[in-house]
């Protein structure tokens, strides 16, 4: 296999001999197998639009003979029978061997999804073993409680069990790292597991799948399943034999996912879904951090976040100067291909993620607002990736499809506003309830908005940030159920009460 990388980069050999063995296969009951129909599929490179490898595309009898798997291995108790203690060593050994790996993982991160390989290394690989090692330590912490009943003949405890069977469908911007969000609480609970990755992005999680296999998880607790939303996604969310599943996508899909799950056998879900978040900046803001802070709320992982601070509210005292000074900002960066060493931004994943995007731009000039910065596709040895120059708008009307809709790519538009009353309004106006962001020196004023503004998660004075013990998830149509920290042990346990008369 050829691989056009920059000049100067060395890929770690490992990275050429995962890539080498093509097409990759499933992983079903502890084995490496083809899909029964001999279906294979490609996953590219968006900065350069070449092919990487084949992949297997799992159909409803591959998803079928994973559930068999990881049913008998969840009836078996092999995994949920366990002690925490164990279940928490094998999540720890797999964290290591990931550190381990890290350099590769990077390598065939930034390679499938076009991430700067700065940001797949330095970012999301520490993140994903810290969430393994986070939940390792949860494993031997679930706990029932005992309960003061009215009864006096009665003694009353509760068990927290796993659920049993789960589904994890994850999209393709941190492919990785969602693998872990799903995984390390499932697996700590005790449940038995079906992973489904992103079309576009199926190769770490597939390496994912050795790991797993090398740190000696028993068969069947971990099935991974590459393929399209449909079949392969479809045949999960529909699947009678499963108990849950754990979903990180589009609001549209979820929906689906919630039809799917209402037709079959009434399966628990939890819905990470789009945003279409608010960032705020008062007067009194300390621009020196409240500029760069906002520019990569908007911009990071080249806007394809659903957390992405896409609607910028700026009160009306400083937004002249800060139109200009984020606009100037925004044409600071450097957008190319994810392998070199300086560069800010990748491609958007897809052709058509970036035809969706600049459909989105199209409509926002059509609609009369302005751009101040960016707008256009990136040519010349760019040309054969999917490249969009940062862009900003600035707009009135709320009602703009710009505004209302989440764009998932390097576009903020950007906005005066002049009384708390306004603001509020306006905020809030939007299906969504991912993320907020807000910029201030007042310490009331933080407070305020972060209480009055309908979403999941509130930075002050920051923006972005993410760790295992902080819970997040969404309000509104941006979904339901918290992930990370303890409120992920809801998602993957249910409750037993027990009566024993004494
Ligand atoms: P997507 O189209 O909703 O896909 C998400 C996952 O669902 C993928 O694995 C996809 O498979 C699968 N899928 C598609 N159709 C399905 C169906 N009918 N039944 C079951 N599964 C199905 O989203 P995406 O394009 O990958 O990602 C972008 C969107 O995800 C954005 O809207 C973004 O806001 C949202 N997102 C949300 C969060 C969050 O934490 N809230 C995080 C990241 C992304 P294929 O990829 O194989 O089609
Ligand atoms: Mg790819």
């Amino acid at each position: 296999m050829v691989l056009a990388l920059p000049p100067n980069v060395i890929l770690q050999e490992s990275t050429f001999q995962f890539l080498h063995s093509s097409p990759k296969k499933l992983f079903i009951d502890g084995e490496w197998v083809t899909a029964k129909s001999g279906e294979t599929f490609p996953t590219y490179n968006p900065a350069t639009g070449e092919e990487l490898a084949r992949v297997a595309l799992a159909g409803p009898q591959d998803v079928d003979r994973a559930v068999q798997a990881a049913r008998a291995a969840y009836a078996q108790g092999v995994w949920s029978k366990t002690s925490g203690y164990e279940r928490g060593e094998l999540l720890w050994r797999l964290a290591d061997l990931i550190d381990q790996h890290a350099d590769e993982l990077a390598e065939l991160e930034t390679l499938d999804n076009g991430k700067p390989l700065r940001v797949s290394r330095k970012g999301d690989l520490p993140a994903v073993s810290r969430h393994f090692r986070y939940y390792a330590g949860w494993a031997s912490k679930l706990e029932g409680t005992t309960l003061p009943v009215s009864q006096a003949d009665q003694f009353v405890y509760t068990l927290r069990e796993p659920v049993g069977v789960v589904g994890l469908i994850i999209p393709w911007n941190f492919p990785l790292l969602m693998c872990a969000w799903k995984l390390a609480p499932a697996l700590a609970c005790g449940n038995t597991t079906l992973l489904k990755p992103a079309e576009e992005t199926p190769l770490t999680a597939l390496r994912l799948g050795e790991l797993i296999q090398e740190a000696g998880f028993p068969a069947g607790v971990v099935n991974i399943l590459t393929g399209p939303g449909v079949p392969t996604g479809a045949a999960i969310t529909a699947h009678q034999g499963i108990d849950k599943v754990a979903f990180t996508g589009s609001t549209e899909v979820g929906r689906k996912v919630m039809e799917a799950a209402a037709r079959s056998n009434l399966k628990r879900i939890s819905l990470e879904l789009g945003g279409k978040s608010p960032n705020v900046i008062f007067a009194d803001a300390d621009l020196s951090i409240a500029v760069k802070g906002s520019l990569w709320a908007a911009f990071s992982t080249a806007g394809q976040e659903c957390v992405a601070g896409s609607r910028l509210f700026v009160e009306r005292p400083i937004y002249t100067e800060l139109v200009e000074r984020i606009s100037a900002e925004a044409q600071k960066l450097r957008v190319g291909n994810g392998f070199l060493p300086k560069v800010h931004l990748g491609p958007l994943v897809s052709d058509r993620q970036l035809d969706r995007v600049i459909g989105y731009i199209e409509s926002g000039r059509a609609s009369g607002a302005l751009i101040t910065t960016g707008g256009k596709r990136l040519g010349g040895d760019l040309a054969n990736g999917y490249f969009l120059e940062p862009t900003i708008f600035t707009y009135e009307d709320d009602s703009l499809s710009l505004v209302q809709e989440e764009i998932f790519g390097p576009v903020a538009a950007v906005t005066p506003f002049d009384s708390w009353e306004e603001l509020v309004q306006r905020a809030n106006r939007t299906r969504y309830g991912l993320a907020a962001g807000v910029w201030t020196q007042n310490l009331s004023t933080a407070h305020r908005l972060a209480q009055a503004v309908k979403a999941g998660t509130i930075w002050v004075n920051g923006y972005g940030y993410f760790d295992p013990a902080a819970p997040f998830g969404g309000y509104k149509e941006s979904g339901f159920g918290r992930e990370m920290g303890k409120e992920a042990l809801e998602l993957y346990t249910q409750v037993k009460t027990v009566w024993v008369g004494l």
